[in-house]
């Protein structure tokens, strides 16, 4: 069977491309969308990411802002950066890089950060809407596969979409967005049973699990639609999936890379709901 390759890289640089646009137009209104990151200790991929987002907004006009905070800070001193930035009116969005160092409190500080301003989608409030359907920011990584399988024509309606790990940033929100969108969706994790038997219902397949090339063809439906979300460093350390990529190919009838698929989209919508949020100041 011929696989259609999902290009992330691509479909990323389409949606950017009217990101730009709307930055344009907004600061021609005087209203520049602005970013703050915040990345706590030495983290090497962390580092990485942040690195990426900072080069994203720079490409697109956005203005960003870095808040570098050694490994020992407080909790306390964290929070009060957060709530500095929740009303600095030219910041839209603020994101702390995760994970954070132990001594602090994760999701005391992902409450701290305005909804307003929760450009990754993780406060509760944001969660609470995306779980009733209202408008609000959707977490980027499985906004982001939304739109892959959007610019990808992949049918979502009526399909049975099965979701391998359920995470707060991926496999929980993933699932709830293709429910969403018609999908009949099964959540499998660590404790399932029988995987293959779940994983070989999908039609759309999305793995979530952080294992390098886990996923082999024993797990894979003729003809399903398979989404890597895997971020892992393979025995050469070099970048691969959750999937096995070479083995599964020829069953699937679309596949995304490791990396230049789910990746480049996750940090687009983070730009994208950057945006958003400036808009709000067009009011
Ligand atoms: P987590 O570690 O938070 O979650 C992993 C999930 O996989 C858990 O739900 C876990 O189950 C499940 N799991 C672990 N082992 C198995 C197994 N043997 N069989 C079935 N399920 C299993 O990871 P994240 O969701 O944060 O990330 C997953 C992967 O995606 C990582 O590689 C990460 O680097 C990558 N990632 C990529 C992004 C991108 O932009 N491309 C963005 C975010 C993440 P249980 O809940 O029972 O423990």
């Amino acid at each position: 069977m011929s696989s259609q390759l999902i290009n992330g890289k691509e479909i990323s640089n389409t949606i950017r491309t009217g990101i730009q646009k709307e930055v344009q137009d907004l600061i021609a209104k005087g209203i520049t969308p602005g970013l703050a990151v915040i990345l706590v200790g030495e983290d090497p991929a962390s580092h990485t990411y942040v690195a990426n987002k900072e080069k994203a907004c720079k490409e697109l006009g956005i203005y960003s802002k870095l808040i570098k905070l050694p490994e020992d800070t407080t909790e306390e001193d964290l929070l009060a950066q957060i709530k500095q930035l929740n009303e600095a009116s030219e910041i839209d969005g603020i994101l702390v890089q995760l994970p954070l160092p132990k001594q602090i409190n994760e999701q005391k500080v992902i409450e701290t950060i305005s909804p307003l301003k929760d450009v990754d989608g993780f406060h509760p409030n944001s969660v609470g809407k995306m779980l009733l359907g209202q408008e609000t920011f959707l977490p980027c990584t499985p906004h982001g596969i939304m739109k892959l399988l959007e610019y990808s024509n992949i049918e979502v309606a009526g399909k049975h979409a099965v979701v391998i790990g359920r995470s707060h940033i991926v496999g929980v929100p993933m699932g709830q967005l293709l429910l969403q969108h018609d999908a009949t969706v099964t959540y499998c994790h660590s404790k399932t049973k029988n995987l293959q038997e779940m994983t070989k219902q999908a039609d759309i397949l999305v793995v979530a699990i952080g294992r390098a090339k886990m996923i082999t063809a024993d797990y894979i439906k003729e003809g399903a639609a398979v989404i890597d979300v895997g971020m892992n460093r393979d025995e050469n350390n070099h970048l691969c999936g959750d999937v096995d990529f070479d083995s599964v190919v020829e069953k699937t009838s679309a596949i995304t890379p490791v990396p230049g698929g789910v990746g480049p989209m996750t940090i687009t919508m983070l730009m994208y709901n950057t945006v958003q949020s400036a808009k709000t100041k067009l009011a």
